[in-house]
């Protein structure tokens, strides 16, 4: 296994990285990229823990690979990847994607899968190259990243029908050793972190977009690769100040490809457009399991904050704070007990376990749809010393720090620096530059929530409902057997 170490080392490689308009030689060095960087690396510490073995590796045709790479095959595989993707994000990144082999990994088990439709219907090859390269990736370790969003330009076109031809990435050229592709990917997570990054389309597509289904993966390092690190997000100023984010960075990048070879045998889909909104979907169906299985240890710390917030105000028994409490619980109890479900009743898809879509779409945009509310409990709860109250300079003053442990102190035995520890944890989390990024990446990330709702209903048989309810409005006498609905 790589040391920390050795994976900072591995990605130092002439990347070509641009953030706030300047080229980054070494992203591990960087005083603000370097933060998500050394992020990256403490996984490899942690999945070293000896205590956690059993969790973060498997045996596998004698071999000891990443939890993260073992293919799921049963409700029970799908159950060890949700533990171990919670149980990572809570120690090495709470409440933030942790992608580095979760993401890439989902892209793998999805091309795995329709690889082996393709070839059936279209003669290619392509199933032999996902497989050689998937097991590459494990046995290397790597980390990798999933460029699918594209810039989609005008939204209400298909990618042919755009007026700017790039706006969805495409086939320039074909060669008799590879593609040639051109076109920009947005939100790429992590890419800048990455040692390779998998591209695979982003909708469904027709004849004529062609040339816009397409799937490959190559090194973040490949001549033709521009990453446009976002400055936006968070920065943290102090570990008083922003508790979370002074220590966390996620980066997601503009990822430009620039005329960019891409060798044959890194193609795993080039022009077999019936494909493309299977290869979509799949990677999703996975993507937002493992999504449902990083956002509890967020929804922890906002359920725990309320009730520390709320005993050190004093307020924990009073009727709507209790409330508000149960909700907050509810909530995380839901997204987790769906996902978890959806494991349970996964579907077998060409020998791979693939989580029920229609409960692990439910988890997903119940998380989204009711983040913000979560939120605004625990602004609630907090009061409005979460963005009024003093700085760390103060905190540090010998004259001012006795009067401010004594003047914002809490219930008895509550001192003032608790207090205000506990109010800096609310503004970090709930209101600050990382708690709007928490927000957008709710409703955002891993599809926005009217692709979840599209996916249910495109995955759930209404016929049975509607004869059901036929049967009881005594339009037909047939009673239907059965469960109506089967998630
Ligand atoms: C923090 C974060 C991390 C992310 N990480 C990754 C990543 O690692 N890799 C990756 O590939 N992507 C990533 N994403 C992208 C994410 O999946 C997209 O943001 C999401 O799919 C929405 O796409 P968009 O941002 O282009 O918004 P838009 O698609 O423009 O959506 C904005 C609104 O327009 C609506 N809309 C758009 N098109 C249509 C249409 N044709 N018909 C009707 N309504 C429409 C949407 O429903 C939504 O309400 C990330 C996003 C965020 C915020």
């Amino acid at each position: 296994m790589r040391t920390p170490a050795e994976y900072l080392e591995s990605i130092r490689d002439g990347r070509e990285i641009w953030f706030r308009g300047e080229r980054v030689d070494d992203v591990t060095a960087h005083p603000e990229l370097g933060v998500g960087a050394r992020n990256v690396a403490q996984t490899y510490e942690i999945e070293a823990r000896p205590e956690w073995a059993d969790l973060f590796w498997v045996e596998e045709e004698g071999h000891r690979i990443s939890r993260f790479y073992k293919i799921p095959r049963t409700p029970d595989d799908l159950l060890c990847r949700h533990e171990a993707i919670e149980h990572l994000t809570r120690e090495a990144r709470p409440g933030l994607a942790l992608i580095s082999k979760e993401i890439g990994s989902d892209a793998l088990f999805a091309l795995l899968i329709t690889a082996q439709d393709v070839d059936r219907k279209c003669g290619t090859r392509y199933f032999e190259r996902v497989r050689r390269y998937y097991e590459y990736a494990r046995d290397n370790e790597l980390d990798l990243a999933v460029a699918q969003t594209d810039v989609k330009g005008d939204r209400s076109l298909r990618p042919a029908d755009q007026p700017n031809p790039d706006t969805y990435v495409r086939i320039v050229e074909r060669r008799p050793d590879g593609i040639v592709v051109r076109g920009a990917k947005v939100h790429t997570t992590d890419a800048v972190y990455a040692h390779e990054v998998i591209v695979l389309p982003t909708r469904a597509m027709t004849e004529r977009d062609r040339d816009y289904a397409v799937a490959f993966a190559i090194p973040v390092n490949t001549p033709g690769v521009r990453l446009i690190a976002s400055a936006r997000g968070f920065t943290g100023q102090s570990p008083f100040d922003s508790p979370v984010a002074h220590r966390f960075r996620v980066v997601e990048s503009v990822t430009i490809f620039d005329n960019v070879f891409v060798p044959s045998d890194r193609i795993f889909l080039a022009g077999e457009w019936e494909f493309a909104g299977d290869v979509a979907k799949t990677f999703v169906e996975f993507h937002r399991f493992t999504a449902c299985a990083y956002k509890p240890p967020l929804l922890e710390a906002l359920a725990g904050l309320g009730a520390l917030l709320a005993e050190y105000n004093g307020i924990e028994r009073v009727p709507h704070v209790r409330d508000k409490l149960a909700r907050l619980i509810m909530y995380l109890a839901t997204v987790r007990g769906m996902t978890r479900a959806a494991a349970l009743d996964c579907r077998i898809r060409n020998g791979v376990a693939v989580p029920n879509p229609v409960l692990t779409n439910a988890a997903k945009f119940y998380f989204a749809d009711n983040y913000h509310a979560a939120v605004k409990y625990v602004q609630d709860i907090a009061g409005g010393l979460v963005v009024t109250g003093p700085g760390t300079e103060d905190f540090n003053h010998p004259a001012l720090r006795p009067l401010l442990d004594h003047y914002l102190s809490g219930k008895a035995g509550i001192s003032g620096e608790e207090r205000l520890r506990a109010m800096n944890l609310a503004r970090d989390l709930v209101a600050s530059d990382l708690g709007g990024y928490l927000e957008i990446l709710a409703i955002h990330a891993e599809g926005s929530l009217e692709t979840q709702k599209l996916t249910v209903l495109m995955d759930t048989d209404l016929g049975p409902l509607k004869a059901y309810a036929r049967w009881l409005a005594g339009i037909s006498a047939e009673r239907p057997s059965g469960r109506p609905f089967l998630a």
